[in-house]
């Protein structure tokens, strides 16, 4: 049989992460391996709208399995959240006879890869998010570089932090989920964690206790919390801007306890650097699916992990789930940290 799916086109949307180049360079070689041309989609579907793309050859994705960024550049685009920006897109496609699309990004980016499916575009999604907030997945590409990115940089402040006997609160990323904080905050030996799945109380419960390990003998102490725990607070009236917050934390924690207090946000460096083993690994492996599904004609669908076997959701079923907080690992975290 003929086939059908001669040209596919990969891009790199929303917020980027580790290890996209990984699957970008997977989708390239699986996909010339199965015979297809594979087209290069620059800054997410602004490229799509805008006809900006290249053919993409084997060679041309060498040296990238281990840089962070993506080579295809990201964006947002808000002109595709509309019917007509969707419009466009399909029309670009038919222009350079693109017959499936796999698009590396988060959430955001799979309702516009439902939208364009449900357009006649077969389109397969891959997580790619540090935030690891795709709910069908176990994991999402760069996720483990996120980790490791924060859990070096809160060791550092240990060391200053226990040099001065101070307590540092530091705010990693995760705005609307508390995966990396927990598990950078176990990993580090955090005295607390917040996230915001989970309900805290700063004056009654975190405080109490940073007072109460100091009688056991501790003398410094490292609070972790998410991004969302942050946001939550902006909205609550805590503070005027996120940004704001772990600052306040530090401070109300500097005035009821006596202990210098002090407050750092880790930000963008978490999205950056060479991915780590895993996170190449499972681009590698996602980016292979996604061309094997493409290839059978298959859209509408997100490569996830399930039990650490490569798997296939629906998109529509895949938008719709939620991802909850590991609560096992918030007692463990909790019990471990006196
Ligand atoms: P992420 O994919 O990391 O969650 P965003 O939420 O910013 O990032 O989404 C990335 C892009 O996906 C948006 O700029 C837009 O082009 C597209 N997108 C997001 N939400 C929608 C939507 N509801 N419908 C269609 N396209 C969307």
């Amino acid at each position: 049989m003929a086939n059908e799916v001669k040209t596919i086109g990969v891009l790199t949307s929303g917020g980027d992460a580790p290890g996209m180049n990984a699957a970008i360079r997977a989708v390239v070689r699986a996909g010339i391996h199965k015979g297809m041309r594979v087209m290069g989609i620059r800054r997410g579907y602004n490229g799509l709208i805008n006809g900006d793309m290249v053919e993409m050859g084997l060679r041309d994705v060498s040296d990238i399995i281990q840089r962070g960024g993506t080579m295809l550049y990201t964006a947002r685009c808000k002109k595709f959240r509309e019917e007509a920006g969707v419009q466009k897109a399909v029309d670009v496609c038919k222009e350079y006879g693109i017959d499936g699309i796999v698009v590396i990004g988060g959430d955001g980016s799979f309702r516009g890869a439902r939208d364009l499916s449900l357009k006649g575009i077969p389109c397969v999604g891959i997580p790619g998010t540090i935030d690891t907030d795709i709910a069908c997945s176990e994991y999402t590409v760069g996720y483990d570089t996120a980790m490791n990115t924060a859990m070096y940089m809160v060791d550092k402040i240990r060391d200053t932090s226990q040099s001065h006997d101070r307590c540092s609160v530091v705010e990693v990323m995760g705005r609307h989920a508390g995966h990396i904080a927990l598990n950078t905050g176990i990993a580090c030996g955090a005295s607390a964690v917040l996230v915001p799945e989970i309900p805290y109380d700063l004056e009654n419960e975190l405080i109490p206790k940073i007072d109460q390990t100091r009688k056991m003998g501790k003398q410094h102490f490292i609070i972790v919390m998410a991004e969302g725990v942050s946001f939550a607070a902006r909205d609550a009236g805590i503070v005027e801007k996120p940004e704001d917050y772990s600052k306040y934390v530090a401070e109300t924690i500097e005035k009821a306890t006596g202990i210098e207090s002090r407050a750092t946000v880790l930000g963008h460096v978490q999205r950056g650097g060479s991915p780590t083993v895993r996170d190449r690994v499972v681009a590698s492996q996602m980016g292979y699916e996604a061309v094997q599904l493409l290839s059978k004609g298959i859209g509408n669908r997100v490569v996830a992990m399930q039990q650490s076997e490569i798997v296939n959701f629906d998109i529509y079923e895949a938008l719709a789930m939620k991802k909850t907080i590991d609560e096992k690992l918030y007692e463990i975290a909790g019990t471990i940290s006196i």
